[in-house]
């Protein structure tokens, strides 16, 4: 299915968005990737999805790219009876080790690390830092705490303890089941959360390999000290804005969220934006206008994708938030001050063969008025280190690869395709024409680029550009 825009939108799924027909919807509205929240859900309602989204993929015959977050050593509340309580300000609140469902004065807390690490004096943040505790006392596995800022807090809610530092490994036992569950599925892209420092990347890889790319969430303010080095670790790298601005002031997190694109680009890796970036539309069918101007930014600054988390998994109108984020995408990409700012961020290219060939390609796209940019790929190198150009032209990429192809349908740009390995350059470029006419970017008389490595096969080895006229 052919998007007409660049940015690339990523969808989470839940509750409000598990059956056929709403994900069919979902994918209709401009769904590029489908996020599966592995901190909720069971692992047959992921399989489930897992299903549905492969089957639109054969309906559609197009790629689709499927995230399995992993929930990382992210502290959660247990459940409450009637799945939520009001806390009142200045009420007492204990988080204990009792299971039984909670209510307005107790909940469970399934974390003993917790218990052991904080002390009185400090805050416990619920729900993104919503609803504040003070913590009055820690004792015999019962934290005591007074309602300093209150609200409705539902299951499982998350807990941040910006005061205290807390001995958690980077991947837990239940990451690591999910982790295998999510690789058996053939899920494309896995994503770290809280990631701190390099070695939370390289040890997944050790696991991973390359049955999926490797995402790291950046919600932590250790992971922004080592930025670069995170980036060039990763695959892609998600702006985590809801941790993120609960572990950084709030103020913090726009300039966060620019030097973490910043740095993704420089190293070609893709950057999603994420949360809260139409979160009115869980319970209205219209944004505010300060949302609209959020993922509008998101798109003036380059970013490969927008996400959606409540607003699709659990909200009233999960198809109207993705049609608002396809058009706020068209209209800022119809934009010609949009193409000014695409190419004031220019990264130079990097002294490669490959950079060389797509930062030449970049002009060549513009003289010849290329009318779309043919990538032949394998792992999915020469399509994102075009894409990492930002051409004008949108990036029609082809790989035997289905792998490969499901991974770059996040990538900005790239219209990911599937097609059969070719032989010769002539094969290639007669492919590409073919490819691109019937996906619907050329017609008679129009040029395409063509660019791939030599020897097809063999990754990182993009040396061939070659410029083709439509018969
Ligand atoms: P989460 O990650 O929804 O898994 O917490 C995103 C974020 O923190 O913004
Ligand atoms: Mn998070």
């Amino acid at each position: 299915m052919r998007r007409n825009r660049k940015a690339k939108i990523v969808a989470t799924l839940g509750p409000a968005s598990g059956d056929l027909e709403t994900i069919t919807a979902l994918y209709e509205a401009g769904v590029d990737m489908f996020r599966f929240n592995f901190s909720h859900g069971s692992h047959e309602d992921h399989r489930a999805r897992h299903e549905i989204v492969r089957g639109l993929e054969k309906k559609y015959g197009a790629p689709i790219s499927i995230l399995a977050d992993l929930q990382g050593p992210k502290i959660r509340l247990g459940t409450f009876a009637g799945d939520s309580a009001v806390l009142k300000v200045g009420e007492q609140f204990v988080l204990d080790r009792d299971e039984t469902p909670g209510d307005a004065t107790r909940v469970y807390l399934p974390h003993p690390e917790l218990f052991a690490a904080v002390a009185a004096g400090q805050n416990l943040l619920l729900d993104d830092g919503k609803v504040r505790l003070n913590i009055v006392s820690n004792k015999d596995n019962r934290i005591v705490t007074t309602v300093a800022v209150g609200g409705k807090i539902s299951n499982r809610k998350g807990v941040n303890v910006p005061d205290a530092i807390l001995p958690i490994p980077a991947m837990t036992a239940k990451d690591l089941v999910d982790l295998e569950f999510a690789l058996s599925l053939g899920v494309d892209w896995v994503a770290l959360s809280f990631v701190q420092q390099v070695s939370d990347i390289t040890e997944a890889r050790a696991i991973i390999g390359d049955r999926a790319g490797i995402m790291s969430k950046i919600e932590k303010p250790a992971a922004m000290l080592d930025i670069d080095a995170i980036c060039n670790a990763s695959d892609s790298v998600m702006v985590a804005r809801g941790d993120l601005g609960v572990e950084l002031p709030a103020e913090q997190v726009p300039r966060a969220q620019k030097e973490i694109l910043k740095a993704s680009r420089k190293y070609g890796k893709p950057v999603i934006i994420a949360t809260q970036m139409l979160e009115s539309m869980t319970e209205s069918p219209v944004p505010t206008r300060a949302e609209t101007s959020d993922v509008a930014s998101a798109i003036y600054e380059g970013s490969d994708a927008v996400m959606l988390s409540a607003e699709s998994a659990s909200g009233k109108f999960p198809v109207k938030a993705v049609a608002m984020m396809d058009r706020i995408i068209k209209e800022v990409e119809a934009d010609p001050a949009y193409l000014c700012l695409i190419d004031a961020q220019q990264v130079p290219p990097l002294p490669t063969p490959e950079d060389a060939i797509c930062h030449a390609l970049r002009e060549v796209v513009k003289t010849v008025n290329a009318v779309a940019t043919v990538t032949y790929t394998n792992s999915g190198h020469t399509s994102m280190s075009v894409a990492r150009m930002r051409p004008t032209a949108p990036i029609l990429s082809i790989t035997p690869n289905v792998n490969t192809a499901r991974r770059l349908a996040l990538v900005w740009g790239i219209h990911s395709t599937i097609g059969k390995d070719v032989g010769s350059v002539d094969e290639m470029v007669a492919a590409a024409v073919a490819t691109a006419v019937r996906e619907g970017f050329a017609k008679t008389g129009e040029r395409v680029t063509v660019s791939a490595g030599l020897p097809f096969g063999e990754s990182g080895t993009t040396n061939l550009l070659h410029i083709a006229t439509v018969k």
